[in-house]
């Protein structure tokens, strides 16, 4: 850990990080855009977590589910619990693309779920909400016979307009901007970069580099390290 990058975390008032998938890679849960197998040789997974394909398909659409987005075993690791006690010290807030609930069993305050949580079902049908285990046992409602999906944002769905004016507002209090475990390319996510407080440093941790219209610091590690060495 540089002492300019420890310093930049000791000096902010208010952190957020904005963060996607290699966070949750280092639980031992798998990018699904990078998903292989009998479903991606002709299409690609976004078309598997589209609404079009949930009706058009609703069996396919529940074993491609369950067979790559729920990994109910896995716990949060060092980036998530480091992050999650500068949440719980009022010094830092949550924007996540991952869908998988570790931020909150890691304990995180602050913590808005951009795309949704997988954790959470409901019935389209009647929108009652249902247990996930029910969920995973089967795709039908017992209750009214309707389906039952995850509170996620589908590939041709919008995002909840509470989570982009959280996200928003977070943002726009923020003297520190971290960015952990995505590349910034998948939208509108990416697009948040550019709500950003114009105050506010911005500083990407990442084993590849990345790279972005504006003064940023690159830090090339991988996070856990990083998270390991940082002192909250
Ligand atoms: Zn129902």
């Amino acid at each position: 850990m540089e002492q300019q990058i420890q310093q930049l975390f000791d000096n902010a008032k208010q952190i957020v990080f904005l963060t996607g998938a290699g966070v949750s890679t280092a639980s031992g849960i798998p990018d699904f855009r990078s998903a292989n197998g009998l479903y991606t040789k002709d299409k690609n997974a976004e078309y598997y977590l589209s609404h079009r394909y949930f009706e058009s398909d609703p069996d396919g659409f529940y074993q491609f589910a369950k067979d790559n987005l729920y990994f109910p075993e896995a716990k949060p690791n060092i980036i998530h619990t480091k992050q999650a006690q500068l949440t719980q010290q009022g010094k830092a807030a949550v924007i996540t693309q991952n869908i998988d609930n570790l931020y909150e069993v890691a304990g995180t305050k602050n913590l808005v779920d951009f795309h949704g949580n997988l954790f959470n079902v409901y019935c389209e049908k009647c929108h009652q909400s249902v247990d996930w285990h029910d969920y995973l046992t089967s795709r039908i409602h017992q209750g009214c016979g309707g389906p039952l999906r995850p509170d996620v944002v589908l590939y041709d769905e919008g995002i909840n307009q509470n989570n982009i004016q959280q996200s928003l507002d977070y943002l726009q209090e923020a003297d520190l901007v971290v960015i952990v475990g995505t590349s910034m390319r998948v939208y509108p996510f990416a697009g948040l970069l550019d709500y950003r407080n114009r105050s506010a440093q911005v500083v990407a941790v990442n084993q590849q580099p990345l790279q972005f219209s504006f003064p940023f610091t690159m830090v090339q590690q991988d996070a856990v390290e990083f998270f390991n060495d940082l002192t909250v």
